[in-house]
């Protein structure tokens, strides 16, 4: 039952949620701008709230909190509010939010939640990959980047606020990019495919993910707290949204285009006035590396007398410049993506980049004495085969090879760091149709790349459990009857292995299945900007390289 705080008299007082660690939401960039930018509006009050949780949270199987989740600010529990916020940048935190809700005695399922209660809404990354697996738990979706989004959806709250609190929310649906599930029914043919999906009108039977057209009007920039210690002292800047790249796995490279740069003028006119006192100026970005001036801005931010970081680089744009750069700019490890060891596999999956360019990049990196290099890569990739696993292996001696051609100049030996992630099929993507690997498979690999590479001197393995790839694999290409399934997860306390058991519903028909081409999916109904069609030529494309290996 809702009892308001007195304090925020007639204003909207939001929560905004981060469903996992303070210091994971803490080091968030989108989740820490929104909080600034609705406390900039005089009819809001927003505080933050986390899900205290051990580290890896309910979702890595330790038990759920037990205390009443309060906000940082004012220490309020979340019926207080009026809007509970929910910021969802990862699936695995699906699990957290059912946490939060029920710690704070507030009906897990929007068809039980009256006027009484707040209004929960949620955006992130996740919600406009794919919504439908937390649909029956959230009122409204606010689908796309939040900027205006937010700005709209407040605006039309406040006009309609007696209406919206009686649990009416048809006023919202004149706002683009806003999803109110409750309004649509799904059917689904005796396969458990969906045959159907019915709007109740107004509601549009498709929505638009609503993207910010000139990011060059305002300045995302962000300071990190004490919780976030890793990045202290760093002040983060965004300088560009969207990748133009198109590698066929990315997600994040799908679904933030179009590709948009802001003007170097502004965002040195922003470090200029505003001097953050932080010693590094972080660089951030989708495509940070395709940003067109980054040379000359990293040379002015380095003039103003701070250290640079970038949030990634692309390896074929690491060139002698940019390696210098890196350097006086006190960088001491640098983080390059090669995802796949073989080039076959690299072209396939549109990564476009050369073994000579990856060889090229640690050599010019080696030669500014940067040292340390972390490795991202992925296996169980579409048509991946043994063959491409040993070929990382192969890639690592290489790259070795060249740290070690250097070591009579540089004297000393950094470490090599790799990462190793299994893939898994993301929505709205060209791969969206092919099947997660099996975790037979994932784990061979994995045993295979562990073993063989801990006897690589100085090179060190980090890598995710398998088994947490096919919750998230069921997850991201789930619809909306896996609701059903985290409920029971919920209600087992983070056992997924045995909600598996005791639900209904079949996982691997979400997470092993090749989807059929003319299939309805799930987060059709979104339109990201990139018709289906694209996609698609992009899979058959695919297929047909797969197919002549
Ligand atoms: S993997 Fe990197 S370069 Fe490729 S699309 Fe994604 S963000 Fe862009």
């Amino acid at each position: 039952m809702r009892s308001k705080g007195r304090q925020w008299r007639d204003k909207v007082a939001i929560a905004l949620i981060y469903p996992n660690q303070p210091s994971v939401g803490m080091a968030n960039l989108g989740f820490q701008t929104l909080y600034q930018r609705l406390n900039q509006r005089r009819d809001v009050v927003c505080e933050r709230v986390f899900l205290e949780i051990p580290e890896h949270g309910e979702m890595r199987g330790s038990p759920p909190p037990r205390s009443l989740p309060r906000s940082r600010e004012s220490k309020s529990p979340l019926n207080a509010f009026d809007i509970l916020a929910f910021s969802i940048p990862f699936e695995n935190d699906y699990i957290n939010i059912l946490s939060l809700l029920s710690l704070s005695h507030i009906p897990l399922e929007t068809q039980d939640r009256g006027p009484d209660f707040p209004l929960v809404i949620a955006g992130g990354m996740t919600t406009f990959i794919n919504p439908e697996p937390i649909s029956p738990f959230i009122d409204a979706f606010l689908i796309g980047e939040g900027e205006t989004l937010l700005e709209n959806f407040l605006d039309a709250y406040l006009k309609n606020r007696p209406t919206i609190e009686q649990k009416d929310l048809t006023p919202l649906l004149e706002i683009p990019g806003v999803y109110v599930p409750s309004l649509y029914e799904v059917a689904y043919t005796p396969d458990g495919l969906i045959s159907e999906r019915k709007a109740s009108p107004p509601a549009p039977s498709t929505i638009q993910k609503q993207v910010e057209k000139d990011i060059d009007r305002f300045v995302t920039f962000y300071t990190f707290p004490k919780e976030a210690s890793e990045f202290s002292d760093m002040a983060i800047i965004e300088v560009n949204r969207g990748c133009p790249r198109g590698c066929r796995f990315c997600a994040a490279g799908y679904l933030c285009l179009p590709f948009r740069n802001r003007s170097m003028e502004n965002l040195l006119s922003f470090l200029k006035e505003n001097r953050p006192r932080e010693k590094t100026i972080g660089l951030l970005g989708t495509g940070v590396s395709d940003y067109p001036d980054l040379v000359p801005l990293s040379r002015e931010i380095l003039s103003l007398g701070y250290r640079i970081s970038f949030s990634s680089l692309r390896i074929d744009r690491i060139t002698d410049e940019l390696a210098e750069i890196l350097k006086k700019g006190g960088q001491k490890t640098v983080t390059l993506a090669p995802e796949a060891g073989s080039q076959r596999l690299r072209d396939l999956i549109r990564k476009d980049i050369t073994e000579e360019e990856i060889l090229r990049a640690v050599d010019a990196l080696i030669r500014q004495d940067i040292l340390n290099l972390k490795l991202y890569f992925m296996i169980g990739l579409p048509g991946e085969t043994m063959e491409d696993i040993h070929a990382i292996l192969s890639l690592i001696r290489k790259i070795r090879h060249t740290v070690l051609s250097h070591r009579y100049t540089t004297k000393r030996l950094g470490r090599i760091t790799l990462t190793i992630s299994p893939y898994v099929p993301k929505p709205a993507t060209p791969f969206q149709w092919f099947p997660l690997l099996t975790l037979t498979g994932i784990k061979k690999r994995l045993a295979w790349l562990k073993k063989t590479l801990s006897k690589e001197p100085n090179v060190h393995v980090i890598a995710d459990l398998p088994k947490w790839t096919y919750v998230q694999a069921v997850l991201s290409r789930g619809d909306r009857r896996i609701a059903s399934l985290l409920k029971r997860v919920h209600e087992n306390q983070g056992n997924w292995p045995r909600s598996f058991k005791e639900s209904p519903i079949n996982p691997d028909f979400f997470a092993y299945r090749s989807l059929d081409t003319d299939e309805t999916l799930p987060w059709d109904f979104i339109d990201t900007g990139i018709s289906k069609s694209r996609l698609l030529k992009e899979y058959l494309q695919a297929r047909q390289q797969i197919a002549s290996f």
